[in-house]
């Protein structure tokens, strides 16, 4: 069921097409098995890095697309149709990118960027820890300034990529308690004391790897400080704001491929002597699945088009996080239902878009947090 998309420009139309070719070749052929051996597909976006993916949003001049939002979120969108975990890391390693692209001195962004954005190297981001997660601002990792270097000592919960990136923004604690304490620094993954840990053991997304990652006396030059000391919480949060936008367009990826599947299956299933589609009590299921999932990538457009002209958009994404991962939690939901008992088992997707789509109303900023930041931007105008 093709997606009817309104894009900018003819240039925009190929990386869309390119990126749908990538999932039918290279994407959908691996997903099943990676996901069922929680392999990591590190060669697999070695090979969209070098279709140019890995930096679409970010200037030209820097080695990235220089596409709009708008362009980058809907090609994640195609990725997570095929395979969520694989958006994921890619809409993680964009979010990696944000502190030194955004906030970095000329002499960094000039010393990074090229190979960050350049689709060999991969990012991570390490904001939560085991007792800060909602509550970010009460991260307890600790820096310290001895001569050229920070020494860290603490722990990161939770990092998307871990282990597998050349890259980990870390925030940390340089001055005293609450946000205006943190401080971003940009490790790198030979670090000496920065130790990846096993990853977690998830209900989804197992190709995925999420892990802690220990700092252990960990050296970090001091020229890897982005933006000044104590402003990495203005950093990690400007970051999450166009994260949450990558994270709602994921979110309908995953709805689409459920409707999808949902629609196909409905088509052949017979009972009672015609197609299940038939009956108005599914093609309705099917009718409001449809509905919720253009709704939803309508909400991401709106605020990645405003993010593109200049304008604010925080609050926009944070209603875009929120409705479209609500979304893809009641689309699979429904999917799951479409199928019956072919909806509970492997031998259909249907099960695995469920699981996926769990995950995408907790991280970067759980619903709960959304409707905290919705709220504030309403009582506080
Ligand atoms: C697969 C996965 C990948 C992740 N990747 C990353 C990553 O790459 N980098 C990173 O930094 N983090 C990452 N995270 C962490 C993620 O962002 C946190 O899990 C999330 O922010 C919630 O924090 P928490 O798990 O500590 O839950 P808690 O903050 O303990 O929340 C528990 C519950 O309480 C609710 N709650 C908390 N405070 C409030 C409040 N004030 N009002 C109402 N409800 C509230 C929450 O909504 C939630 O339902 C990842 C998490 C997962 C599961």
């Amino acid at each position: 069921m093709p997606v009817v998309r309104s894009l900018p420009t003819p240039e925009a139309e190929s990386l869309l097409e390119l990126t749908r070719d990538l999932v039918e070749r290279e994407v959908l052929p691996q997903v099943e098995k990676a996901e069922a051996n929680a392999e990591f597909p590190r060669e697999l976006i070695r090979t969209l890095g070098r279709a140019g993916l890995l930096g679409l949003a970010y200037p030209e001049e820097h080695g990235g697309g220089g596409q709009p939002y708008e362009v980058y979120l809907q090609v994640l969108e195609e990725l997570a149709r095929g395979w969520a975990g694989l958006a994921v890391s890619v809409s993680v390693h964009t979010l990696s990118c944000f502190p030194v692209a955004v906030w970095g001195t000329e002499e960094q962004k000039a010393r990074f960027l090229p190979d960050m954005l350049g689709g060999e190297l991969l990012g991570a981001y390490c904001l939560s820890e085991a007792h800060s997660g909602s509550d970010a601002a009460a991260l307890s990792t600790r820096a310290a300034r001895e001569g050229d270097d920070y020494v860290v000592h603490g722990a990161k919960a939770w990092v998307t990529n871990a282990g597998q990136a050349d890259f980990y923004n870390l925030m940390v604690r340089t001055g005293g308690e609450g946000p205006g304490g943190i401080s971003c620094l940009l490790a790198s993954s030979d670090t000496v004391g920065l130790l990846p840990q096993r990853p977690e053991r998830k209900m989804g997304m197992r190709a995925s790897h999420t892990a802690t990652v220990v700092l252990d006396g960990a050296r970090v030059p001091a020229d890897r400080l982005i933006a000044e000391e104590g402003q990495g919480f203005r950093v990690a949060m400007s970051a999450l704001d166009s994260g949450r936008l990558g994270i709602a367009a994921v979110a309908v990826g995953v709805a689409q491929a459920a409707l999808g599947l949902a629609t196909s299956y409905a088509k052949e299933r017979k009972q009672f002597g015609k197609a299940i589609a038939e009956f108005q009590g599914v093609s309705f299921t099917l009718a409001d699945m449809a509905t919720q999932v253009e709704a939803a990538r309508s909400l991401y457009l709106t605020a990645a088009r405003l993010r593109d002209a200049g304008k604010p958009y925080g609050p926009q994404a944070s209603m875009a996080k929120l409705f479209a991962t609500d979304t893809a939690m009641r689309v699979t939901t429904d999917a799951v239902q479409v199928l019956g008992g072919a909806g509970y088992v492997e031998d259909h997707p249907a099960e695995r878009y469920f699981r996926e789509a769990k995950v995408m109303q907790i991280f970067e900023g759980t619903n709960q947090v959304q409707r905290l930041v919705i709220g504030r931007s309403l009582t506080r105008s």
